[in-house]
């Protein structure tokens, strides 16, 4: 199946500000940088990290509002380049270091924009992760709730039946459940799964530093939950090529931060 999983959603006006340019930090400055938010991690007590689809553009899987995004690209009638399939896409060095961060305890919660599955395929435990607009993956029972993950895409999109039904046993009956399983991919008016937003609201009021990686931060409520831990008092450490929606937050760094 195509990676365009965008072609199956719903047409929707408003797409937020696409195109901007992106700006590259030199060696020097990206080493300083790095280095502040090395020393901001270590420092953490709960850290809670938000991802979006500038982790996955390494992986050849576009992004929406880059220079070469999906909605960006659809702005000028044009069409996104797809270096590869959902199927075959390999998580990312990015990926693959949230699932170090996690294993050596620094990463306590990880909160995704993402549909692409690759935190999940990376081997991050999805009891410690929110996937806030589904998982192309990951199909569930309507009717008690149960979610398979899959080897192949779900092929559906928008929270719409699969054509498959939830083999689930009950303990004490013989028969399976048989709800039919629905895709876990949100269309533009669908609302975000409750377990995973309450989830993913709790982690960002309980952390002492938010760092947000490969996201506008331009969709809510998924780009607004960093501020609940700005709000109480926590970090917060954007990382985009682009500049962000709340990139006003960030106070500049004083003179000598890097020296
Ligand atoms: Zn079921």
């Amino acid at each position: 199946m195509s990676v365009n999983y965008a072609a199956g959603l719903s047409p929707y006006a408003d797409k937020g500000v696409c195109g901007l340019p992106e700006v590259f930090d030199g060696p020097e400055e990206l080493k300083a940088k790095v280095e502040t938010v090395a020393q901001l991690i270590k420092e953490s007590q709960y850290m809670v990290v938000h991802s979006g689809a500038g982790i996955s553009t390494a992986a050849g899987i576009p992004d929406f509002r880059g220079p070469k995004g999906v909605w960006t690209l659809e702005e000028k009638g044009e069409s996104p380049h797809f270096e590869t399939t959902f199927e075959d896409a390999r998580p990312s060095l990015t990926h693959l270091a949230l699932l170090g961060l996690q294993r050596a305890g620094y990463l306590k919660y990880l909160i995704s924009q993402n549909v692409d599955g690759l935190h999940v395929r990376s081997g991050f435990p999805r009891d410690m992760l929110s996937e806030l607009h589904g998982n192309m993956f990951v199909e569930e029972c309507e009717k008690c709730g149960r979610q398979y993950v899959r080897e192949k895409v779900i092929g559906v999109m928008g929270l719409k039946p699969t054509g498959r039904y939830c083999e689930v046993v009950r303990s004490r009956g013989l028969r399976a459940c048989r709800g039919k399983l629905i895709s876990t991919i949100l269309d533009w008016e669908d609302p975000l799964p409750d377990r995973d937003l309450n989830k993913a609201e709790d982690a960002s009021r309980r952390a002492d530093l938010a760092l947000t990686l490969g996201t506008s931060l331009q969709i809510k409520p998924s780009g607004d939950l960093p501020l609940l831990t700005k709000r109480k008092g926590g970090k917060l450490v954007i990382v985009n090529l682009q500049p962000t929606k709340h990139v006003r937050l960030i106070p500049a760094p004083p003179a000598d931060a890097y020296t």
